[in-house]
């Protein structure tokens, strides 16, 4: 079955008792035990709403198995943690996620965990192997960049190699990008972005064989990080429209990212879509849709960024992105941040880019108010 409808039906429980078409929520943290081998318990990531939401997912990610998490974050750091020890070696890209970033370089050392940045390249990836290298985390398009990375390549270097793929899908969703068809071990998805889509709520998921879904399992009921069925249930109904919104909101990222490169006050836009992108052709081999989200950097000789930004009176200057409401913020005073000045210079993150997450507004609506914001 196609997606829209995977999202739809794929995982409902449907209840005997009652009939309804929806899955009932589950609210218990107690299960009677008797005459039964596996007892569901929220930390064990086996209550009933977990487990829909879970079959949903490994429907659209087609994954054997999976979990769902309290944040994306919880996912990440619980997948690596499963599968990176003392004395093994870990790559990670060097735009990845800001927090996936600082939870390498705060924590790994401690814990004994070796690690190598590397920029978002394929090649740069096969040089930076060492004999204990265990574990690659990439992500693709990247934040706040879009750069493409040629997962294919990579995911084939791996399996050769013996080494375990993690790659965060939140970006993309499942919709545009099948990782684990391309040969990726382990998706991982913040579940607070396009998924849940309404801005309203925190989860994450890990997506994987049977084999690893274990493994990571038994790390996941010693760190908890589990969600609770009152928000896996609202998880459970917002994926349900999934499929139409991320196509709505790719139409309106299209339209925009030609907007914007055609617009005078714009220096240059970032979007995997554009022809004449440097990710475009790789984009094309593995992703169905090229999403719903975009950079650009204003001309600063026209454009004071700062006062651009307050000028917006649709689109909202806020963190985090996926939902239904398109939402703009600057890089360099909110994801990156933490970053130093020449650090974000070096990796092309200046004051005048802005990210763009792209809502399912009418999207002249949108264009609209970004010109007049430019004016
Ligand atoms: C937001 C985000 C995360 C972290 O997810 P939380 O739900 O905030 O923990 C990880 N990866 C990407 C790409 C994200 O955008």
């Amino acid at each position: 079955m196609k997606k829209e409808t995977l999202c739809v039906h794929s995982g409902t429980y449907h209840d005997p008792a009652t009939r309804g078409v929806n899955s009932p929520i589950y609210t218990s943290s107690s299960y009677e035990y008797l005459d039964r081998q596996e007892c569901p318990y929220p930390r064990y990531f086996n209550t009933p709403n977990q487990e829909v939401v879970v079959k949903k997912m490994c429907a659209l990610e087609h994954s054997d198995a999976g979990l769902l998490f309290s944040s994306g974050m919880a996912a990440i750091s619980t997948a690596v943690l499963a599968l990176a020890g003392a004395g093994d070696h870990v790559i990670l890209l060097d735009d990845l996620y800001g927090g996936t970033h600082a939870f390498a370089t705060g924590e790994f050392q401690r814990l004994g965990i070796e690690y190598s940045f590397v920029e978002t390249d394929a090649t740069a990836i096969f040089k930076a192997q060492k004999k204990n290298t265990r574990v690659i985390v990439i992500e693709s398009p990247t934040n706040p960049l879009l750069k493409v990375l040629d997962i294919r390549k990579v995911a084939d270097f791996a399996r050769k190699e013996g080494i375990v793929t993690i790659i965060d899908n939140t970006f993309a969703t499942p919709i545009h990008q099948n990782p684990i068809l391309m040969g990726i071990d382990i998706v991982v998805h913040s579940g607070t972005k396009y998924l849940g889509g309404h801005s309203d709520i925190c989860c994450g998921f890990v997506l994987t064989s049977s084999e690893k879904a274990a493994r990571i399992r038994s790390m996941a009921h010693c760190l908890g990080g589990s969600l609770n069925a009152m928000t896996a249930s609202l998880l459970e109904r917002s994926i349900k429209t999934l499929a139409i919104r991320v196509k709505r909101q790719t139409e309106n990222a299209e339209k925009i990212a030609v907007f914007l490169k055609d617009h005078p006050a714009i220096e240059k836009v970032n979007y995997p879509g554009l022809p004449d992108f440097h990710g475009h052709e790789i984009a094309k081999t593995q992703m169905a849709g090229f999403g719903a989200m975009l950079s650009f950097e204003v001309d600063v000789k026209r454009v004071r960024p700062e006062i651009f930004v307050r000028r917006l009176a649709l689109i909202r200057p806020a963190v985090s992105l996926g939902g239904v409401e398109s939402l703009i913020c600057s890089p360099a005073l909110t994801s990156h941040v933490k970053m130093s000045a020449a650090e974000r210079k070096r990796v092309g993150i200046t004051d005048s880019l802005f990210r763009l997450s792209v809502g399912i507004e009418d999207a002249q609506d949108l264009e609209d108010d970004l010109d007049q914001a430019l004016r």
